[in-house]
Parts: structure tokens; C-alpha cells; sequence
């Protein structure tokens, strides 16, 4: 699938909820939150087999909300595992319930898994996610890295005010753990944008940070990747830390995602309102995929040059 900016799209974030038993403060606006909405099962089976199979998508990532809590999960991690259209799927958590699932998802096909975790600190840990409890997301990680999901990547959203006094230890924890670290720069959207910006940590700042700890060799790379990797040493670890600068040095230019909330919308910019309905392609039973291949090429063809920065949804109904 090539973009009307000659990119090609092959990457897909589906969103299977947009419940979430975590509800970071960057994420999840403050209040009640909405009635939880899941994608129907046999819908979202029919959309990756059309994506992958007659549009070229060949990396999945399952996000939402919370994926862990969607109650189909193996089932379908399983049926887009047996398409052979479909050589990655990965799967982004709080990692809350992965000691539970690392297991059965690994068993059903998962390729590997990227947990977030702002902070090694419990009593933060419960701030920023307004209640969560960090072992459970510790364990998670161990469960992870034991059963081989592997690269294990973490990511890190780096605020400040909150934890970005924490660059350092969350690297040296998560190095020792056998995980890849990844820092993420706050993207201000939705409605609580304004706030975002003020806790933005740039890329060169972090980097910055870093360097004062850890002797870092930028690795090359590869094509449509949006992170900057650094293989890192010090005395007592090594391994791999990455930024994805996605605020302060957007990568719109190397973008390859296609996103798809929970709701049956595609969105062809994270930083763009634009949003098109595919359940009107759906009966129940079958996908009328002459009518999706037309929603879908409007909606690439359509996928801004650059983010306009106008996207008026949080990260939570999006899908990260
Ligand atoms: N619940 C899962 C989780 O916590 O990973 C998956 C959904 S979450 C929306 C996906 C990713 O988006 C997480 O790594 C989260 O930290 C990141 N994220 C959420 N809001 C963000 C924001 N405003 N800026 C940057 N990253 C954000």
C-alpha cells in the first residue's frame, strides 16, 4: 500500500478496547471514562486478513486501551498468527496481567511484546497511573523476558516533574533485566494537550542526560524505524536504549502506520482528526471488501505529509 506521499504502509495498531485498568495521567483524561468499547471478534479477524492478505500489511501490533483485557485475545492472536501475510505481531501493555497471559500469547503466536512503565518507584508508579500497582507490571516484565518474548522493550514516557529524574535508574533496571529501554517524548493530544507540552522532555535533553552515565553508540537504522537506538555501556550494564522523538523530531516522513480504533475507524495520521467508518463494511458475518479497499484509499491517500497536529482524541481511544 503506497501512501499519496509515496510511503509504503505496512505497519497496523489495532485497538481491541479502549478500556484500560491503568489510567496514566498522559493517556486517559481525568473524569469518569466512557462506557468500554470492544471491536467485535470476528470484525477484527476479517480486517487484519484483508489488510495483510489484499492490502499488504505485515507487521501487527495490538494495542488499545488495555489489549490484556480483551477477552478474545488468544483466539485471535492465534488466527492472525496462521496467516502467512503476517510474519510480525506484537502486542503494547501495561503488562499488568502479562504474568497471566505471556505464556498462552507466546504459545498462540505472539512475536514479542513492548511494556510500558514510566518509573520504578511504587509510590509514583500509582500517581502517574492513577492507582496501579508496579509489581504487578514487574512481574509481568520477569514472566516476558523468561519465556523469551524478546527484544522485551520498555517504554518509558518521559514528563517532567514526574519521573525525569529517573532516566538513569529506569535505564540500569531495565539494562539488568535483559530488556530493551525505549524513552518516549510526551505527543500532546487530545484533550489535555496543553498540558502534555509543559512536561515535554526533549530527545536532546534526554540524550544529554544519558551521556553524563553511559558511553552511547547510535546504531544505524533500519528503514521506517521512528526510534533511535544507542548501544549503551557502563560499568555495570550494557545493552540497548532507544528514543522515539516523536514530538520534538517527527518522523512523518519515514511513517508506515495505519491505525484502527476500536470503535471500526481508520486513522491514517495519529496527528490528524481524521477518522473513516468501517463497520458500514461490515454485516456481522462478512467484510464487503470492494467497499473497505474505497474507505481505506481515501483515507491513505488522504494521510497528511506532515501531523497537523489537530487530533482532538486521547491516546486511550486511539491506541498508542
Ligand atoms: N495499555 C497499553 C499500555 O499501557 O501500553 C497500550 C495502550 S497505550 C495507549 C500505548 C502506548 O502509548 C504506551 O506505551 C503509552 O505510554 C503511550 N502513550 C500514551 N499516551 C501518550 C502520549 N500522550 N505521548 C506519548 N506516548 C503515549
Amino acid at each position: 500500500m503506497i501512501d499519496g506521499c509515496d510511503r509504503e504502509i505496512d505497519h497496523l495498531r489495532l485497538s481491541l478496547t479502549d478500556y484500560c485498568n491503568l489510567a496514566c495521567r498522559y493517556c486517559a483524561p481525568a473524569g469518569a471514562a466512557p462506557p468500554a468499547q470492544m471491536i467485535d471478534r470476528r470484525f477484527a479477524e476479517a480486517l487484519v486478513r484483508w489488510l495483510s492478505v489484499r492490502q499488504g500489511i505485515r507487521h501487527l501490533r495490538l494495542t488499545g486501551g488495555e489489549p490484556l483485557l480483551y477477552p478474545h485475545l488468544i483466539p485471535l492472536v492465534r488466527s492472525f498468527a496462521a496467516l502467512p501475510t503476517l510474519p510480525e505481531i506484537t502486542l503494547t501493555t501495561n503488562g499488568s496481567a502479562l504474568a497471566q497471559y505471556a505464556g498462552p500469547l507466546r504459545d498462540a503466536g505472539l512475536t514479542r511484546v513492548n511494556i510500558s512503565l514510566d518509573t520504578i518507584d511504587a509510590e509514583r508508579f500509582a500517581f502517574i497511573t492513577r492507582g496501579g500497582k508496579i509489581e504487578h507490571t514487574l512481574v509481568g516484565v520477569e514472566k516476558a523476558v523468561a519465556l523469551g518474548l524478546s527484544p522485551v522493550k520498555v517504554n518509558m514516557v518521559v514528563q517532567r516533574g514526574f519521573n525525569d529524574d529517573e532516566l538513569v535508574n529506569v535505564a540500569r533496571w531495565a539494562l539488568s533485566a535483559g530488556c530493551v529501554l525505549r524513552f518516549l517524548e510526551v505527543m500532546p493530544l487530545g484533550p489535555s494537550a496543553h498540558v502534555m507540552d509543559k512536561h515535554l522532555v526533549s530527545a536532546d535533553e534526554i540524550i544529554a542526560r544519558l551521556s553524563e552515565h553511559f558511553e552511547l553508540r547510535a546504531i544505524p537504522q533500519t528503514l521506517g524505524q521512528p526510534a533511535v537506538d544507542y548501544a549503551v555501556s557502563s560499568d555495570t550494564v550494557s545493552g540497548t536504549l532507544g528514543i522515539i522523538a516523536a514530538t520534538t523530531r517527527p518522523f512523518c516522513d519515514r511513517c508506515r502506520r495505519l491505525r484502527i480504533t476500536s470503535k471500526g475507524a481508520v486513522v491514517a495520521c495519529i496527528h490528524d482528526d481524521r477518522r473513516l467508518d468501517l463497520t458500514c463494511c461490515w454485516d456481522g458475518e462478512r467484510l464487503d471488501e470492494t467497499r473497505a479497499d474505497a474507505i481505506l484509499f481515501d483515507s491513505v491517500m488522504n494521510k497528511p505529509a506532515e501531523g497537523k497536529r489537530s487530533q482532538s482524541l486521547p491516546m486511550i481511544a486511539l491506541g498508542g
